[in-house]
């Protein structure tokens, strides 16, 4: 599995993908403004569907999410839950929201692509167990299936 570098959490990611039999290499920082800025045949991340993506809050927890849909349509729904309030749609929405924190959107990545839906709940589950203070567990259990 490739990931991208980040300081703190990919050292604990590794050891937790190891319980998995997960093999994991790091990979530099890849960033939605990186991939919009490189040029040549490589697929624009818009365009990227079935991918295991993480979105930072200026607190330093982030939101870790798969979607089988467009990366770019995902990224827009949590902006547009944000901003029309529709909290109960969005964790994301609904931290940012009530303690009033900046959402990093332009440093959302897509973690990696996997197009088999099961897997890539497994790999939600092991990049989500890897990090500290996840904001998807803020409120785990609250919301119906299906939402962001
Ligand atoms: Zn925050």
């Amino acid at each position: 599995m490739f990931i991208p570098y980040i300081r703190d959490v990919s050292e604990k990611f590794k050891c937790i993908a190891k319980r998995y039999n997960i093999k994991t290499v790091f990979t530099t920082s890849h960033t939605l403004r990186d991939s919009f800025m490189r040029t040549g045949p490589i697929r624009a991340p818009q365009d990227t569907r079935n991918c295991l993506y993480c979105i930072l809050c200026k607190c330093g927890r982030s939101y870790n999410g798969e979607t089988s849909r467009l990366w770019a349509v995902t990224l827009r729904e949590h902006m547009r839950n944000l901003e029309v309030g529709h909290l109960e749609r969005s964790r994301l929405a609904q931290h940012s929201f009530e303690e009033n924190h900046h959402v990093l959107w332009e440093e959302a990545m897509i973690l990696e692509t996997e197009k088999e839906p099961a897997y890539r709940k497994y790999k939600e589950v092991a990049y989500i167990a890897c990090l500290l203070n996840p904001i998807n567990q803020a409120s785990a259990g609250s919301f119906p299936s299906g939402t962001l």
